[in-house]
């Protein structure tokens, strides 16, 4: 059983790969990302039937489709685990309409309350089946270190994600002071005893960089699987495991909408979607590819907006752009991974071109798209940017027209779906539970501008503690308990380290080296 096939995005890999290969790989030979030679159709029929099912039988319905090369009743079984009761809603990702033709699609009711649990509840299970597959195969004799750079978020659902899974031990790079007080307190108390957390000096970008040198360290490779029996795998989105995940809740919210009667079958529905490393948008995109009938997609971005100015222009420049901190950290980024994939389709599938444009990229810090590669852009993607000021005070005018609290990703999106929306109802995707960022909850609510100081007894509380009080003042007691309880677990790692190469690799290795001495004691 090989299934659907995999090529990468820069053409360096010869031979294409089995999903389960491309799951363990992570990033292709060559530093390019995986791709299906074959991306499924579905009918509208197909798309409306999956209505009727929850939303594990959807998942598994999807990677059917997709044709991976894993049994189907493993798939089934593995699905029901992703997509259960470690969500606080058995819809997995209800919406909420606020109303007619504006849909909020609540991408946050997994464990850690942010949607990187949509992939991260399903991507460890892919990962530990497809170990398992290629060892009985013979292909694979060793065990893995995942390795995650994270802007906040990403970290604790990997974290989460992976806790005691077999065979796999997991590290995570957050930059230090980087992120807000519950995000750090979810990564540092994080309970299992194959994780660990390090603090990096610098912005995010610095530790995707630190990263990836480490993966591409080819001598530091071998080194771990010597002494260590160890091989490096990622768990960044750049993983196809990771991207597939979030193909299936917009077809599922598609089918929802359809069932729910606020949509026909057929109807077009655009889509707003809160974008930093491209995922969720590309996913969008796939989804629109597989036949659901999504219309525009929505590219929102804070004020780190190399996004908007590329889906704008053509240009990709970030030669002399700062990197700005925002309300909503998890989308301030500069180098936009998921974006050569996006690049690849558009361009016709085209290797040479993007390894060229990758290799403009980091050597002049900018790349131009050619005008059809732009043409074919513009008919999909359309994009806006949404400053710090704006993006607060939408979040206080929704709650006052709706009764609805935004987190200030969400609020981006929101924003920017109004300034974009045409005729078509619009999907705002809904990336964060608000209680993730309650200081910037509040700012907004009590009309504090962004960045300036909260009174001073706010500033006092812990994110938990502030939590509560915009509760109380807004009547939102629904705090997701993974976020309410943190004041009380212990902090487990308090390491900051630099971003540089061999500081990463260091702190890898006392991992391994502390987990060593803990299996011989
Ligand atoms: C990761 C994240 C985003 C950005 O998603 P991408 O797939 O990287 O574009 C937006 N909002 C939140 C809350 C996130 O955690």
């Amino acid at each position: 059983m090989t299934g659907n096939l995999y090529i990468d995005t820069r053409g360096a890999c010869t031979e294409p790969v089995t999903f389960t290969e491309a799951v363990i790989d992570g990033l292709a030979t060559g530093g390019g990302l995986y791709v299906p030679e074959q991306i499924p159709e579905l009918s509208l029929e197909d798309i409306g039937a999956l209505a009727e099912l929850p939303y594990a039988k959807r998942a598994a319905a999807l990677y059917r489709a997709f044709d991976i090369d894993l049994p189907g009743d493993i798939i089934d079984a593995l699905m029901e685990r992703a997509y259960g009761d470690n969500f606080d809603d058995e819809r997995v990702c209800p919406i909420t309409s606020l109303n007619a033709t504006t849909h909020v699609l609540e991408l946050w009711h997994g464990p850690t309350s942010a949607f990187k649990d949509m992939a991260l509840q399903c991507l460890p299970k892919f990962f530990s089946a497809s170990a398992a597959q290629l060892r009985d195969q013979g292909k694979l004799s060793h065990n893995f270190l995942i390795l995650v750079a994270t802007s906040g978020d990403t970290g604790k659902a990997a974290l989460e994600g992976f806790r005691d899974a077999d065979g796999v031990i997991i590290g995570v790079m957050y930059p230090d002071g980087g992120v807000s007080d519950i995000q750090y307190k979810q990564m540092a108390t994080q309970a299992g005893g194959n994780v660990r957390v390090w603090g990096v000096r610098g912005n995010f970008d610095d530790c995707q960089t630190g990263a990836k040198n480490v993966f591409a360290d080819e001598a530091f490779a071998a080194r771990l699987k010597d002494e260590h029996g160890i091989a490096l795998s990622s768990a960044n989105s750049i993983n196809w495991g990771r991207l597939m995940p979030q193909i299936v809740y917009y077809v599922s919210s598609y089918a929802q909408l359809v069932a729910d009667g606020k949509l026909g079958l057929g109807d077009e529905l655009d889509v707003c979607v809160p974008t930093g490393n491209f995922g969720n948008i590309l996913a969008a995109y796939y989804a629109k590819r597989m036949g659901v009938p999504l219309g525009m997609l929505f590219c929102a971005s804070n004020e780190n907006r190399v996004l908007t100015d590329f889906i704008n222009t053509g240009t990709y420049d970030i030669s002399e752009r700062p990197f700005v901190l925002t309300p909503s950290p998890s989308m301030d980024i500069l180098v936009s991974s998921n974006l050569e994939r996006q690049l690849f389709e558009l361009s016709g599938r085209n290797a040479a071109t993007i390894a060229g444009w990758m290799s403009d990229l980091r050597e002049k810090r900018a790349f131009r798209v050619d005008e059809e590669t732009f043409a074919r852009m513009r008919e999909t993607f359309v994009s806006d940017s949404v400053d710090n000021a704006t993006c607060l005070n939408t979040i206080k005018a929704v709650f006052d027209e709706h009764d609805y609290l935004l987190d200030p990703h969400t609020a981006v999106a929101y924003q920017a779906a109004g300034n974009l929306r045409g005729e078509n109802p619009v999907l705002v995707v809904s990336t964060a539970h608000w209680a993730k960022f309650g200081d910037n909850v509040y700012r907004a609510l009590h009309g504090i501008e962004p960045g300036a100081a909260l009174p001073e007894d706010v500033a006092a509380l812990t994110g938990c503690a502030l939590n509560e009080l915009i509760a109380q003042e807004t009547g939102k007691h629904d705090l997701p308990r993974g976020l309410a309880e943190l004041d009380e677990l212990p902090i487990r790692f308090t390491d900051v380290i630099d971003n540089g190469t061999s500081e990463i690799e260091g702190a890898a290795v006392r991992f391994l080296v502390d987990l060593d001495n803990d299996h011989t004691r």
